[in-house]
């Protein structure tokens, strides 16, 4: 089974303005950028969680849980990444994206669908 996803932080008040939220941490990223703070995440097969996963603990949180914050590792590079945001969004979770900004097409389509907002914390650098 596919395994994309790196960890779960479970309850966090600081990642979404306002709100309670859990991270998910997508495996993989297309840079490599020298600061990077989440470096053991990186290779694209460090993941131990499947969607199904997530979307299990989720409905474990409905109710208790404002917010999904999508992170990593970069989380466009996960293809079905518009399939998981609807089913996120339709068990009720707010979803913020936090991206290096190298998918444009991803997050336009993010936009387009309302799935979310956005934050582009993670600055690409040179490498
Ligand atoms: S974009 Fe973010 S996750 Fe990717 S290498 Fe840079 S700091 Fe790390």
């Amino acid at each position: 089974m596919l395994k994309p996803i790196y960890d779960i932080t479970s309850y966090t008040l600081v990642d979404y303005p306002n709100h309670s939220s859990c991270v998910v941490w997508f495996s993989g990223c297309n840079l490599k950028c020298q600061y990077c703070y989440n470096p053991e995440i990186l290779p694209f097969n460090s993941g131990t969680k499947s969607v199904e996963d997530l979307l299990n603990f989720l409905d474990t949180r409905i109710g208790l849980l404002d917010a999904v914050v999508l992170s990593g590792g970069e989380a466009t590079s996960f293809k079905d990444l518009l399939i998981l945001c609807r089913q996120i969004k339709e068990k009720g979770f707010k979803i913020k994206l936090d991206t290096n900004g190298t998918n444009p097409d991803m997050i336009c389509s993010l936009l387009y669908m309302s799935y979310g907002f956005f934050t582009s914390s993670k600055m690409p650098c040179p490498v």
